[in-house]
């Protein structure tokens, strides 16, 4: 295969620049023609394609985001909108389609994959909820930048003596809220996989006062049914049960936007060139992921239908250690 396109696919996340650099030098080395397909799967409908040489994608490694652009796009669902995006794939005589996203991405993947389009994935996602890989690009990143706000917000609890309850991003997903509240020293975690009630947070705010600590730190999962906005108007009415005045943050895409830290560089390396060594070797329909610090080739079949689950042992953890 000699006509090679890639895209970004779904949310940003950092480490995708570093990603199409890997994907675009190592097949250029490989003398395959490479192309772009601007903003994900709406650019494929659309047929927005462009030619990427070696030279294109210099000075991009460091930066957050994707220059090719990403969205969300509903009409690719459809058998329509493939259709569609198919016939520009061919219109451009590609011959496989790289795509760096998350499930969702995966998941358009796999639908190209199944009417015989080769197409290999590159797991990322800041969630880390994709089945294939221990961790998935942008997520050591969105980690880090979600702690360094942690880190402040705790600073500015501790002087007034107060409680801040922090939300970060994940749907359906508690791994970045988990990380973060472990390496933040949360005495709460609030995620979607282990039900919880505002009054058990409450109480927890309660102990860490009671305890004579200086401040409180909570860390919720955006998509945990107690998110931020359920647990503060929860609040607002147990205001005296607390002992702590609470202060809310919700962090949003802040999180996205990060320089990649070396950690996602490299795994964007790593990913980019083990995505291109496939295709040269005829092999597709695949997740490009890693595991115990191995690249590793999971079926697009399979990331499909499974779910991938949160080690539960750290958030246990995480209660043992914010005594
Ligand atoms: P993240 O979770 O990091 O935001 P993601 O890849 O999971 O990344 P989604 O918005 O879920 O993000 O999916 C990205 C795009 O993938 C969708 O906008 C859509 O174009 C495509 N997609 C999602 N689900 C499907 C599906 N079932 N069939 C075909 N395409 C899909």
């Amino acid at each position: 295969m000699n006509r090679i396109a890639v895209l970004t696919s779904g949310g940003d996340a950092p480490g995708m620049n570093a990603a199409i650099r890997a994907v675009v030098r190592a097949g250029s080395e490989k003398e395959m023609k490479m192309f772009g397909v601007r903003d994900g799967y709406e650019g494929l409908i659309a047929g927005n394609v462009v030619r990427l040489r070696a030279r294109d994608v210099g000075g991009v490694i460091q930066h957050g985001g994707t220059f090719l652009g990403s969205a969300r796009s509903e009409e690719f669902k459809t058998p329509a909108g493939r259709e569609r995006a198919l016939r520009n794939l061919r219109e451009y005589n590609i011959e496989a389609l790289i795509v760096i996203g998350g499930n969702g991405s995966q998941q358009g993947a796999y639908e190209l994959s199944r009417v015989g389009f080769p197409v290999i994935g590159i797991a990322s996602t800041i969630d880390n909820d994709l089945y294939g890989s221990e961790v998935t690009l942008g997520v050591d990143t969105a980690t880090n930048i979600a702690l360094e706000a942690i880190d402040r917000l705790k600073v500015t609890a501790s002087s007034h003596r107060r409680a801040v309850l922090v939300e970060v991003m994940g749907r359906k997903c508690g791994y970045l809220a988990l990380m973060c509240g472990i390496a933040g020293g949360a005495e709460t975690v609030v995620i979607p996989e282990v039900e919880v009630r505002a009054d058990d947070v409450a109480r927890d705010i309660l102990e860490a006062y009671r305890r004579g600590k200086n401040h409180a730190l909570v860390v919720v999962a955006e998509g945990s049914d107690c998110n931020a906005s359920v647990l503060k108007q929860a609040f607002v009415e147990h205001k005296d049960l607390l002992g702590f005045e609470v202060r809310t943050t919700i962090l949003g895409h802040v999180q996205r936007g990060g320089v990649p830290s070396a950690s996602d560089r490299i795994l964007a390396a790593r990913f980019g060139v083990a995505a291109i060594d496939e295709i040269a070797k005829g092999n597709h329909g695949v997740l490009v992921g890693i595991e115990k610090g191995q690249i590793v080739l999971t079926p697009l079949a399979e990331v499909v239908s499974n779910k991938k689950g949160l080690d539960l042992s750290l958030f246990q953890m995480s209660k043992l250690l914010a005594t």
